[in-house]
């Protein structure tokens, strides 16, 4: 393992170990639950939208540490983040998981972590998970999704 992939594990690590924003949010504005059958991932993401604004966003659930650590990710960058914002993150993270070899762009900076899945094809539906659930919740496309 290079030092850059040791980093990316370290980071994953971390957040599986220490999620951040794990919790619920009583007066979330949507709430959506991502289940993914074949690791047996499931998490629910509260969000508390502000106008255009993400002001606040929680996940709870149980998972792999991919699974885990995206979620966790994924709700420290987006919060205070306009939707705008958060829809193109989407785009440039399911890009980077599902386009093998391009090196992804600097703004995903600390997500970068997540690109090692992209060599494990069923590691894919970890990562991202967290991610289909949030383009859901601000779609507002129904209150429950599964990546099969
Ligand atoms: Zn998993």
């Amino acid at each position: 393992m290079n030092e850059l992939q040791e980093l990316y594990r370290e980071v994953i690590l971390d957040h599986n170990r220490q999620p951040r924003n794990f919790g619920e949010i009583e007066d979330a504005d949507r709430v959506i639950e991502g289940v993914n059958p074949l690791c047996g991932d499931r998490m629910t993401l509260y969000l508390k939208l502000d106008g255009s604004t993400v002001q606040d966003v929680c996940f709870k659930g149980t998972g792999c540490a991919i699974s885990v650590a995206s979620s966790s990710l994924m709700t420290e960058r987006i919060k205070g983040a306009s939707i705008d914002e958060t829809l193109d993150l989407f785009e440039m993270v399911h890009e980077m998981l599902t386009s093998a070899g391009d090196e992804p762009p600097e703004e995903l900076e600390k997500l970068v972590a997540l690109a090692g899945v992209r060599e494990y094809p069923s590691r894919v539906k970890c990562a991202s998970l967290a991610w289909h659930a949030l383009k859901a919740a601000l779609t507002g496309a129904g209150h429950e999704i599964s990546t099969e």
